[in-house]
């Protein structure tokens, strides 16, 4: 690692004596400590209780009596919907990431190499002054072939080809586990062909709602007009693009409905949906893939019925109107600014975000999303440290030690279903840091003039990707996210935990911290994790990932009745005047934070400093461990953001993902005095445990 670090730094001062170079990346340097300073000092460990908010009790308010003064004084930068620790650490976490690609794309790489090629994909994304000049040319092929459309036929014709691209309108198409077989890849169909963010967003009558679908509308008449269709014509089409939308939208299972595992579990032969669904056609189709299937899981059957009789009631002329939409919206961010600033005119709207952020922050998460695992290379040989890794398997190990001993202790489920368990409990799989094999771009040829069609070769190889694994059986070592990202995740067909190196820093994770600090950080992340094997989706998986019961029927019974308090309490939390928790929506997630919780805190209890009584910045040891949970979903956000959030959103929003649980946990009341008569207070037989 440190070999690889000197060449990077010889390669980064070569360039500061570049005199071409040597203002610009002078001035991004800056700006680079600069904001590394704001963020380290957001983030210390130590904790300097001067900043805690003494105006609010923390028994009616323990987010706001930890985050406060912060809360109340930052500000949400106008290219941002929101500040703060989680997946607004990407902040940092994107500064870094940039700093690889400003480097590497300013030195001579071989070509072929992932240097190279992660280097001249974000040069291409940079180099506006081509993108601007080559205006929407890129995807006149692609309208041209949607003009030539005569019939159903050659509309699903040219479905399927963009299929291949990854662009799925619709047909949402994608290869995964067999949810009751997991060992072997299918191809699973979902519900699709909606764009706005969920299917209540056609149906609600709420101001701002209807202001979110003018908005929308807007934009498609917008991305035609820049077309050259006359505006009172795109306004039209825009109509019925609309209007088609709305009619698949009927067919729309609602986000809560779709938490619904078995329903949503529907292997079907191909042959009989080809009779079903006669105007898709989908033998044409998958032959148009180049896949020969037997059967699949359509897990919606409903839209896609909707959608087979929409086929041929809709007119050919007004599918053809959405197609386009479709390539333009999909497209626009890869256009000229005519485009970029029409999509984002539209994305204000749900996120609150005043101004476009700076074209290197776009272009870094385009990087990421398109070559992640050639970005994530450079990025872990850099900043992330093995000893992490050891460091998280001896974490892990006492979380799972501390949840066996609550699953022992349980007090509604009997010992067969706790034998059962525990032994999906030491099944699983961890993944910590990085995988062990990288994802191969050796066809993904990139060239450094040509963004849009860099973005096509890597959407290309990713359904090459996908196609390759149908009917093969399940690769147990793969990821499905890139190292970089700060986030962790349970995914039940395999069993497994996830911890990429973005998550392994602070606030979640520091070497130099004192235990309660990461107990009550990463340890709380890795106990939310082990958890969702163990809430109401999860709950439903065997220890092979396969969707069977294990459990005795009246255990289950009893399991699903606390999960109910869980909706029932959430149900009751404020978001934005009328806007609450949605308890239903967000249930797994509430499930995984109150045990998370508790897990990390029996775990903490039996390291040195969690029996002892030593304080450290005039704190106590639970103390600090409740505070450190306050302080990882330290996070503000914009209003528009928090509405399509909550709409969307599995997860509770920040605040509530801190008091929900503590409201819930008696360590809690003891650590920090919580009294009746304070706001979170709950009466011992009101607090929540389910596992
Ligand atoms: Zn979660």
């Amino acid at each position: 690692m440190l070999g690889f670090l000197n060449i990077f730094l010889a390669k980064f001062v070569k360039i500061l004596t570049k005199k071409y170079y040597s203002t610009n990346m002078k001035k991004r340097f800056i700006l680079t400590l600069n904001l590394w300073l704001v963020a380290s000092a957001l983030f210390a460990q130590i904790i300097n209780t001067a900043e805690f908010d003494k105006s609010i009790k923390p028994g009616d308010d323990f987010f706001m009596h930890i985050n406060g003064k912060w809360y109340n004084s930052v500000e949400i930068p106008s290219t941002q919907s929101g500040v703060g620790a989680y997946s607004f650490m990407n902040f940092p976490q994107r500064i870094r990431m940039q700093g690889i690609l400003d480097s590497v794309s300013a030195a001579k790489n071989k070509i072929g190499t992932i240097e190279q090629k992660v280097g001249d994909f974000y040069a291409s994304g940079m180099d506006t002054v081509t993108i601007n000049k080559r205006g929407y040319s890129p995807v006149v092929p692609m309208l041209k072939q949607i003009d030539a459309i005569k019939d159903v036929v050659g509309l699903m014709k040219y479905v399927a080809d963009q299929t291949k691209l990854n662009n799925y309108s619709i047909i949402g198409f994608r290869v995964g586990p067999d949810i009751k077989k997991s060992s072997i890849n299918i191809v699973n169909l979902s519900q699709t062909g909606i764009g706005l963010p969920e299917r209540d967003y056609y149906f609600r009558t709420d101001a701002s709602t209807l202001n979110i679908q003018k908005s929308y509308k807007d934009y498609i008449a917008k991305l035609f007009t820049l077309t050259g269709i006359s505006p009172s014509k795109a306004e039209g089409m825009a109509a019925a693009v609309y209007s088609i939308e709305k009619e698949l939208a009927t067919s729309h299972k609602t986000n809560i409905e779709r938490r619904n595992v078995q329903a949503n579990y529907n292997k079907l032969s191909v042959a009989d949906i080809a009779a079903k669904q006669p105007n898709i056609g989908w033998l044409t189709y998958f032959k148009g893939l180049g896949i020969n299937i037997d059967s699949l899981n359509m897990q919606q059957p409903a839209y896609y019925d909707r959608l087979n009789s929409l086929l041929t009631t809709t007119s050919i002329e007004d599918w053809k109107a959405y197609l386009r939409a479709k390539v333009l919206v999909s497209y626009a961010d890869f256009l000229s600014k005519p485009f970029t600033s029409a999509s984002f005119e539209y994305a204000k709207i749900l996120t609150g975000q005043s101004a476009q952020k700076p074209r290197g922050e776009e272009i870094t998460d385009a990087v990421d999303k398109s070559l992640g695992h050639g970005l994530a290379q450079l990025y872990v040989k850099k900043y992330f440290p093995e000893e992490a890794k050891r460091r998280m398997q001896v974490l892990v190990k006492n979380l799972k030690t501390a949840f066996e001993t609550r699953i022992t202790k349980l007090d509604w489920m009997s010992d067969s279903t706790k034998a059962k368990a525990k032994e999906k409990l030491y099944a699983f799989t961890e993944k910590i840091g990085y995988p062990d094999k990288w994802r191969d771009y050796s066809n993904v040829v990139i060239n450094r003039k040509t963004y849009f069609e860099n973005r096509l070769a890597t959407s290309k190889n990713d359904f090459n990707y996908a196609i390759a694994k149908v009917g093969q059986p399940v690769d147990r070592t793969e990821w499905g996210t890139t190292p970089p990202t700060v986030t962790a995740y349970n995914n039940p067909p395999l069993n497994e935990i996830v911890f990429p190196a973005g998550i392994l820093q602070p606030p979640y994770f520091d070497m130099n911290a004192d235990d309660a600090l990461n107990y009550g950080g990463i340890g709380m992340v890795i106990g939310h994790e082990i958890t969702h094997s163990f809430d109401d989706q999860g709950a439903l998986y065997d220890k092979y990932g396969n969707v069977k019961n294990w459990w005795k029927e009246d255990d289950f019974k009893k399991f699903k009745a606390r999960t109910q308090q869980v909706i029932d309490q959430y149900n009751k939390f404020t978001v934005l005047d009328s806007l609450h928790v949605k308890g239903a929506l967000t249930v797994g997630e509430n499930t995984a934070d109150i045990a998370g919780i508790a897990i990390a805190y029996d775990a903490f209890k039996l390291t040195e400093q969690g029996k002892s009584n030593t304080k450290i910045d005039g704190l106590t040891p639970d103390q600090r461990f409740f505070v450190s949970i306050a302080r990882i979903w330290r996070v503000k956000t914009k209003d528009a953001f928090m509405r399509t959030y909550v709409n969307t959103n599995p997860h509770s929003p920040a605040k509530w993902r801190v008091n929900g649980p503590l409201m819930n946990f008696t360590p809690f009341y003891q650590a920090f005095d919580i009294k009746p008569g304070d706001k979170m207070y709950k009466p011992e037989n009101e607090r929540i445990t389910v596992w």
